[in-house]
């Protein structure tokens, strides 16, 4: 009991500080997407009906992990690593899972006018490669050179990706051209557990896949949890939003989660495509959808717009709230947003 409080309380991201739970059944993983992942139930279920449960999530989340790994291929599978890997070669089958998720991605593209792109894998690499030297030897610390953030952006359009439904393959065109999913992948996945949840007649769960949060019901009393939005200032201390929240996703994108400093600047992980460098507009942007790939999605999106145009953007879509945070602290947050806050 008091090991599961203190994973609580260590929620990333969105993170549930206060929970007062009817006798929640709790897991923890560590081998999905780099990062650790919690499966809570609150519905008071016989511990047989949680382990079955736990174990469909974990199975889903696994084959989810395998197909968007880009860094590693698994036997008898073609994930995003391999298509990557044979970039510029023929069409490769792979699982109708990864067409239905590249499609989704796809639309996502040109619904967020391009501001998450899963095909903006050359620059990425760059600023990866950057933050793990930096990690490694921080007085090492450097920046890309512009030239070759230009360079690796000559191969990011999503046009290079093409999808053939009908044979079941992907290819992408050009050999410099590589997909990655940071931005989209956990959430997508994410959801997938949660439709499985909801197929089996399943509620008051608390799904928390690397910080994205995804809610299956309410509380047994139909109550929502309380779910703390960190203070991007002091991520690790206090909270600058505490929403209530059932029935929903939770994602967050900050400034704060990854990064490395060179001459005492922050530079983060989420790059602005219109630019090539970290989007620099807000400290953090929460969103809260009842699709957690499309809150995932969102979060990236939105992190790298102006308020102006995010706000354009989800006040047409419908059912999707954010709450934005500027570097000076200040919060921004659609009607619905305000609703759900408690403080
Ligand atoms: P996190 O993964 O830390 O929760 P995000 O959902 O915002 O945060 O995803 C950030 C990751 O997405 C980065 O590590 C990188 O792999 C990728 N990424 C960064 N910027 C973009 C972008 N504009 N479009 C698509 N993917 C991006
Ligand atoms: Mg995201």
């Amino acid at each position: 009991m008091f090991c599961l409080l203190g994973l609580l309380a260590s929620f990333a991201g969105c993170s549930q500080n206060e929970v007062k739970p009817t006798d929640p059944m709790g897991k923890v993983y560590f081998n999905w997407f780099d990062t650790v992942s919690y499966v809570y139930s609150y519905a008071g279920d016989p511990a047989e009906r949680f382990e079955e449960l736990s174990a469909g999530i974990s199975g889903i989340l696994t084959e989810y992990h395998q197909l968007f790994d880009i860094y590693h291929e698994y036997s008898g599978i073609n994930n995003l690593c391999t298509i990557n890997r044979l970039a510029g070669g023929d069409p490769l089958p792979v699982d109708p899972k990864l067409i239905e998720f590249l499609r989704y991605a796809e639309d996502l593209y040109a619904r967020t006018d391009g501001e998450m792109n899963i095909l903006l894998g050359p620059v990425l690499k760059i600023w990866h490669d950057h933050r793990t030297a930096a990690t490694e030897d921080p007085s090492a610390a450097s920046l890309p050179a512009q030239e070759a953030l230009d360079e690796a952006n000559l191969h990011t359009d999503f046009s290079l990706l093409e999808i053939d439904e009908e044979r079941g393959t992907v290819r992408l065109t050009d050999p410099n051209a590589a997909i990655d999913v940071g931005a989209l992948g956990k959430g997508y996945a994410t959801e997938k557990a949660a439709l499985y949840l909801e197929a089996q007649g399943a509620a008051s769960y608390v799904l928390n896949i690397g910080g994205n949060i995804r809610i299956v019901g309410t509380k047994p009393d139909g109550t929502g949890w309380r779910t703390a939005v960190k203070d991007p200032e002091d991520p690790e201390n206090s909270y600058a939003a505490i929403l209530d929240i059932a029935d929903t996703a939770c994602v967050t994108s900050g400034d704060y989660e990854r990064f490395f400093a060179v001459a005492g600047k922050q530079y983060h992980h989420i790059i602005d495509p219109d630019t090539l460098w970290p989007a620099e507009q807000f400290a953090s942007v929460t969103i809260i959808t009842r699709d957690s790939g499309l809150a995932d999605a969102l979060s990236t999106a939105l992190f790298c717009m102006s308020y102006e145009d995010g706000l354009a953007l989800v006040s047409g879509m419908g059912g999707v709230e954010v709450l934005w945070i500027d570097h000076d602290g200040t919060l921004r947050y659609t009607e619905g947003m305000k609703a759900l806050m408690t403080n």
